[in-house]
């Protein structure tokens, strides 16, 4: 769902959207990047001069419990922020950070047999693979080439 389409369904859902809400949420809807609520607080600065970063990380928070964006978790306590509230894998640079989206299989073809066995009922799933981007891989690649001149 792109940003005209998710406010106006917000809209007649009664939810109130005030300044912050709909530039946060209109930058995750550009934005391919899965930015930390840090630099969705550099970017939303730009439009909203003083906001502050506690407002960003409570609209940021209010979003996720309506539904319209997504929050990334990862293990070293850093959270990113996806405006593609469909179903989609993510690839994880374990360099650089760096979050890409890719489509992911559906739902019904990627449920394990086990899990089917177990009589659960999978409404979502989350599915990241972790790995070196390209440019990790080219820059890591410089540097052993380095190495072995030395
Ligand atoms: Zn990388
Ligand atoms: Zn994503």
């Amino acid at each position: 769902m792109g940003f005209e389409q998710t406010i106006s369904e917000l809209r007649s859902n009664g939810v109130r959207l005030t300044p912050q809400r709909q530039w946060i949420l209109r930058y995750l809807k550009d934005t391919h990047i899965h930015p930390t609520a840090e630099q969705v607080h550099q970017e939303v600065s730009k439009a909203l001069g003083g906001i502050s970063l506690a407002t960003v990380y409570n609209t940021l928070h209010t979003l996720t419990k309506l539904g319209v964006i997504r929050e990334l978790s990862y293990g070293d306590g850093s959270s990113r922020f996806d405006g593609n509230e469909t179903e989609h894998a993510h690839l994880v640079c374990e360099n650089c950070g760096v979050v890409g989206d890719v489509d992911a299989p559906d739902i019904s073809n990627i449920v394990p047999e086990s899990i089917v066995k177990l009589g659960f009922n999978v409404h979502s799933y989350r599915l990241e693979y972790y790995g070196l981007c390209k440019d990790c891989q080219v820059s890591g690649h410089q540097h052993q080439t380095r190495t072995i001149e030395n």
